[in-house]
Parts: structure tokens; sequence; C-alpha cells
């Protein structure tokens, strides 16, 4: 991969080979000597080179909704795509605050931005395993990695809680994956991950079949999908930056991504000036609980935002206002977003002049289990046609 050159730690610059891994084995997601992000750099002169040929205007003139994320060939791992169309994803304009822009990642192939790390990653293992006997399996901690494993016509085992939602469990089931289901919460599915990868790699001389880990979402393979989402806000806009990113907790680790995108952006010379603002919204309930991780927070902090923490009915609140009034249908990540620019454009930290970006990282469907019970929602055998007074979300 002549221009990828290596990976280099975002705090301390501390270099990573990026030559073929040994089979199976991925790179690492983090630093060895301070625990940075690991991104994936590029040789900047060939890819300035690259890039001019594709100037901005040029770029514009390609149609993006055919190419998705991959429309940004020169500036990504040369790979063939394992594609299903991620990318290219909606910028809509409010209907009732004229500087509000919804990015709406719901409208990705598997109704969540998470497709786009998930589609380079695979991408990236199958070059790199290109030459090995079979197709490793792959193993994942969301049901995101699914469909892409499918369409690379891999095995996926994924480690999920057993409590998983309706709409998870049918996506697993018709992709094919074998679910191992887990008592307790992600750090429990991450602990049986874990514990299988290392049986296996044990076993690896008695002919143990290893698998490919695709659970860490801050993977500079990841990281490198998640990027297209920048440089797509950024050509949406004009080649301009937004003043402020509403940014949903828990698609925080893509905001590393992004960053990147924006970094190599200025180095090409297609965006100038001050990046936006991140405002993080966050629901203050253990329903939804995530936490950013620390290279997302100090994004966060260094652009001059800060997570902004919502109330659980607030947040929800909104989710059923953007469906009614915009048309959008959140996730609850999103609402909490959309709640954060409610109470960050009454205290006057955003301005009806700016423009600010709220960007709903998957669809509203997606956590339809939990928003049927927030409503509460059951399944009667007939449509409801007004909502019960007195759930969480009923109109305010
Ligand atoms: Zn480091």
């Amino acid at each position: 991969m002549p221009v990828v050159t290596h990976l280099e730690c975002s705090r301390c610059r501390h270099r990573v080979s990026m030559e073929a891994p040994p089979a199976a084995v991925m790179p690492p997601s983090f630093c060895p000597v301070d625990g940075g992000a690991l991104l994936v750099r590029y040789d900047m002169e060939v890819l300035r080179m690259r890039a001019r040929r594709e100037q901005s205007a040029e770029l514009s003139a390609r149609p993006g909704a055919s190419a998705g994320m991959w429309r940004y060939a020169e500036v990504l791992p040369e790979v063939t795509p394992v594609s299903l169309g991620e990318g290219w994803t909606p910028l809509l304009q409010s209907w009732r605050h004229p500087g509000l822009l919804i990015k709406d990642e719901g409208a990705n192939p598997t109704g969540t931005a998470e497709a786009r790390g998930m589609a380079m990653a695979i991408s990236l293992v199958a070059y790199f395993d290109g030459g090995m006997q079979g197709r490793p399996p792959l193993a994942a901690l969301s049901v995101g990695v699914a469909a892409y494993a499918a369409a690379a016509q891999r095995k996926a085992h994924l480690f999920l809680p057993r409590d998983l939602s309706p709409e998870s469990e049918l996506e697993a089931v018709f992709y094919g994956a074998e679910v191992h289901l887990v008592d307790g919460p992600a750090e429990q599915c991450r602990r049986r991950l874990e514990h299988e990868m290392s049986l296996r790699r044990a076993a690896k001389d008695a002919g143990e079949e290893l698998w490919i880990d695709l659970s860490a979402p801050q993977h500079p393979f990841r990281v490198e999908g998640d990027k297209t989402l920048g440089y797509e806000l950024v050509e949406q806009m004009g080649w301009t930056y937004p003043d402020a990113l509403l940014w949903p907790l828990g698609d925080a680790t893509s905001l590393v991504g992004v960053w990147k995108a924006f970094e190599e952006m200025e180095v090409l010379g297609w965006v100038a000036g001050r990046r936006p603002r991140v405002y993080v919204g966050e629901i203050a309930a253990d329903r939804f609980a995530a936490s950013p991780d620390s290279s997302s927070l100090e994004i966060v902090t260094a652009s001059g935002g800060r997570v902004v923490r919502q109330d659980e009915r607030a947040a929800l609140a909104k989710v059923l206002d953007f469906a009614r009034q915009e048309g959008v249908f959140l996730s609850p990540q999103g609402a909490a977003a959309a709640a954060a620019f409610e109470s960050l454009a009454g205290s006057g930290e955003v301005r009806p002049d700016e423009r600010i970006v709220l960007v709903n990282p998957s669809a509203g469907w997606k956590d339809g289990d939990a928003l049927r019970a927030a409503m509460p929602l059951r399944r009667l055998g007939r449509f409801p046609t007004s909502l019960p007074v007195g759930g969480i979300i009923t109109p305010i």
C-alpha cells in the first residue's frame, strides 16, 4: 500500500509499522508508550499530488450517492472496497431553526454511522489476509459488523448481552452471524471476546481457527472509515467548517476520525479557518450509559466545546419532537445532542446566526425496544392513534 506509511500516536508521535501484519493479527488500537490513539498516516506529498487533481470543484461534480464514502478514494488506503453503499448521508436543513443542520447517519446501510468504519476495516482485513488460506472469521461486540461480514463472505462471531434488542437479534440472525450471548453488560461481553481470542491463540498450533478482532471502536482501520464523515460534512457545507458540532456521546470515538479528516484537509488546502466547537450530548441515566474515551474528550476540550449533560426525559422528548416536527427519527443518542442544542441556545453558547450541525449517529428504529419502553408503547394488535399520557416522552 504505497501511500500509507505507518501508524502514528496522536499524542507522542510514536510510530508503529503498517507492514502486512502476521496472520489474523490486527495492528493495535493504542500507542504502546502512552496509550494515545494510533492513526493511519500517509505520505502527504504523494497524497497532495494525488488529491490536487481532485480539488474541491471536480470532486463535487462526482456523483456522491453512487460512490458513497469511497468518493474520497484519493485520501483513503488503496483497497478494494467491501461496500454496501455507506456514506454520503443527507445533511438536512431544520425546518424550525435556520442555523441548524442535521447530518443523518441513520441513512447508512446498517442504519448507523458505524457502517463507515466497518466497511473500511473489513476492506483492509481482506487486503492484508488476501494471501492467506481461507477467510478468517471476524469477532465483534456490535451487530453492525454482521452485514459487512456477509458481504465479505466471512463468518462473524458476535458477543452480545443476553438482553439485546429484538432489532439487533433480527439483524444478527438474518445476516448469518453466530451470536454468543453473555450475561452482563458490554464490559462483560468484551471480556468474553478477549478470553475466546486468547484461547484460540494458545491452541493455534493444534489447528484452532484464529479470529480477527474488530471490536475496538477506535481501531486505526475503523478510524479511516469514520474520517469520511468529516470530509463529507465539509464538502456538503461548501468546503467550509460549521461553527459548532452537536455530537452524540455513544458515537464519541468517531470524533477522532472526523478530527483527523479536518487535519488532513487543512494540509491539502481543502478547508481553512477555525475548526468547529464540539458539544457532546450526554444522557444522565444508566440506560444509554457510555463515556467518551480520553482522545475524544481531548478533542472536545481543545475545540472550546464541552460535554452537556441532559436529563433522560428531556432527551427522549426530542426523539418525538424531531420525528413529528422535522420528519427525522433520531436515535436516543442523537436526541441527547438535540436536547443539548436547546440548552446551549438558551444559554447563548450557540447563537442564532451560527451554523450548527447536529449529528444523528443511527436511525431511531434501531432502538425501537428502548423507545417503546419509554413511551410506554406496547404491541396491542392495533396501532395506537395517540400516545399514552404520562409516559416518559409524551409531548411536553
Ligand atoms: Zn504515544
